[in-house]
């Protein structure tokens, strides 16, 4: 990519994804996620104490604006107690502690738990984190392998979220070149992580596990997030780009890509041999 290259065109829809739906007896659960920033806030790692409060202020106004099945409420950190907290991390609903290197060195956790906290719909499943890595989290979420239905309540809960917090005179950082910017660059241009957690014991002992992820262009995390170990054959699987791509092709990768993993799953599990896939690429 040269420097005078264009992000491409968002495609926050679900017209051109084909299939969505999991092997249940594979996979736990489907989750989509992106970030967004404020302009005219700092990022994280170099807020001030009184912007963080203010990001914490402009997104949980809009947010209330949230009708139908997003609506819902903010819990902030600072009034819930040690194991509400704790339930909604073992839950896989809210970030973890600041104990990740990533959050702690880069000056994102100062000040913690100010200003931190999440606002979620009644069924838990359309959340927005405040104030973790990046200003906010957006996050799509279900147990099940329905990721057609998750990307559907993704697209229509981030276009919602973004007409109210324009209707307040804000807008997300955001430029021709870097797509949306995120605090942490592997972020930039969509900043959209689909994942599932998906039970594959045989495969992920296969010598090949790892090159047969690569070539899909996939990447493999704990269940307990990122810097987890998998426990017991369950990973998360999920797109390794953020760049390059349209949102839903992103998602299109994954829907191929963990279906070619399950079907890997049930060959080893039949005795049959598997093959490594071509590598497919990261710019279309
Ligand atoms: P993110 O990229 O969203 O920051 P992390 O790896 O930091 O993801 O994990 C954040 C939380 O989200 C963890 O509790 C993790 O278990 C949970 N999570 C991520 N993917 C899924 C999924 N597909 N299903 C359920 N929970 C998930
Ligand atoms: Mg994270």
């Amino acid at each position: 990519m040269t420097s005078t290259a264009l992000h491409v065109g968002q495609e926050l829809s679900l017209a051109q994804l084909q299939s969505g739906q999991f092997d249940e007896r594979y996979v736990l659960s489907s989750r989509v996620r992106t970030g967004r920033s404020i302009r005219g806030l700092g990022l994280p790692p170099a807020c001030t104490r009184a912007e963080r409060r203010e990001v914490e202020r402009v997104v949980v106004d809009a947010l209330a604006g949230l009708k139908g099945d997003l609506a819902g409420r903010y819990y902030s950190l600072t009034q819930m107690t040690d194991k509400e907290q704790q339930q909604l991390i073992d839950d896989h609903f809210l970030f973890d502690k600041p104990v990740s290197p990533l959050l702690t060195c880069a000056g994102m956790a100062r000040d913690w738990p100010d200003a931190r906290g999440i606002w979620h719909n009644n069924e838990k499943t359309f959340l927005i984190w405040i104030n973790e890595e990046d200003h906010t989290r957006v996050i799509s979420m279900e147990k099940g392998g329905n990721m057609k239905r998750v990307f559907e309540r993704f697209c229509k809960g981030l276009k919602e979220v973004e007409r109210l917090i324009q209707e307040r005179g804000w807008e997300f950082m955001w430029n021709e070149s870097l797509g949306y910017v995120l605090t942490c660059p592997s972020n930039l241009g969509t900043g959209l992580r689909a994942g599932v957690h998906v039970k594959l014991p045989l495969l992920s002992k296969d010598p090949r596990f790892n090159k047969i992820l690569d070539n899909l262009r996939l990447q493999k995390r704990g269940t307990g997030g990122v810097d987890t170990a998998a426990v017991g054959g369950t990973f998360d699987i999920s797109n390794l780009d953020r760049l390059g791509q349209s949102e839903v092709h992103l998602v299109q990768t994954v829907v191929d890509g963990v279906n070619y993993l399950v079907e890997c799953e049930k060959r080893l599990e039949k005795g049959q041999d598997i093959k490594v896939p071509a590598p497919i690429k990261q710019f279309k």
